[in-house]
């Protein structure tokens, strides 16, 4: 099983105001990784897929929402490397399947609705036991694939910026990915999550309980912004698609209105409300999430 990653693209992004600022900004391009298996998804899934090759298992089990990026990718990633894949997904099944589940039905994921108050629950261990009645024995990843496993893989696109920085940022849906980037960063430099839910507070304890699981202790060099989420998870706002368009335009390069959009709107809107400093350098994380 080869599910190793080459390195990503770091490229520095032009702009009128990042001058006018005199901040650097560059981008690494982890929506490159691969067309299904996209951005973090895979830096996430990485070392669990390794782990659950160890446990011999042949089945992996995961949870999410009906348009989840992480069920996308999950059932891409058990047809890439033979693996089994099931998705327990939040609510009702609706027929015609959206593209999210008719991709990962295609790709061989077997689907499993539950109600929404069961999905709160859905570690519990006599729901899990269900799970394991119905579907065998699996190697369990957690919702959006963030656990100390994924916390590993992410703590790599730290490992491969080779520039000097002062700022990491992301887009922030369950924190994983942050969670790697403050653990790969070792307390220097800083990282910036960005909240694409509403409300979003709790992501703070949910990445430090991620970072502690990892390494034992906490650090500070970091925050969430929780001022861009325009309304809530899968919700938009036409200022926000009008931005995306300009930033297509002027950097020909794809972002989608639920995570990266949210980033990359807040991350010009703090360049120019004086939020770093000039002379700064940023690097932006394209986390995926388009196809
Ligand atoms: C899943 C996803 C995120 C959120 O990552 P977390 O590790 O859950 O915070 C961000 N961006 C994109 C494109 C995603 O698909």
């Amino acid at each position: 099983m080869d599910i190793s990653i080459k390195k990503t693209l770091l490229q520095p992004l032009n702009d009128p105001l990042f001058k006018e600022k005199k901040i650097e900004v560059y981008l690494k391009r982890d929506d490159l990784i691969h067309p299904t298996v996209s951005g973090n998804k895979w830096r996430k899934l990485k070392y669990n897929l390794l782990e659950a090759q160890k446990q011999k298992q042949d089945t992996l089990l995961s949870f999410g929402g009906a348009y989840s990026n992480h069920i996308y990718a999950l059932a891409a990633a058990g047809k890439l490397f033979n693996f089994k894949t099931v998705g327990i997904i939040r609510g009702e099944r609706t027929e015609p399947l959206n593209p999210v589940l008719s991709f990962a039905k295609e790709n061989g994921m077997r689907l499993h609705y539950i109600s929404r108050s069961a999905y709160r629950d859905k570690y519990d261990p006599e729901l899990v036991g269900e799970f394991k009645e119905r579907f065998g024995h699996f190697y369990m990843v957690p919702e959006g694939g963030s656990n100390v496993l994924a916390v590993k893989g992410c703590i790599e696109v730290i490992e491969e910026i080779d520039i000097d920085f002062d700022h990491i940022c992301t887009s922030c849906g369950t924190g994983g990915t942050l969670a790697g980037l403050v653990t790969g960063l070792i307390g220097e430099k800083k990282a910036l999550g960005f909240s694409a839910l509403k409300g979003g507070g709790f992501l703070k304890d949910d990445v430090d309980q991620l970072i502690k699981g990892y390494c034992g202790k906490t650090f500070s060099n970091w925050d969430i912004s929780t001022e861009y989420h325009f309304g809530g998870y899968a919700k938009s706002k036409p200022e926000l698609l009008q931005f995306m368009k300009y930033f297509e335009r002027t950097h020909k390069v794809p972002i989608e209105f639920i995570y990266t959009g949210k980033m990359f709107y807040g991350l010009y809107d703090l360049i120019k409300k004086d939020f770093f400093k000039p002379g700064e350098t940023i690097v932006a994380l394209h986390t995926g999430g388009v196809r």
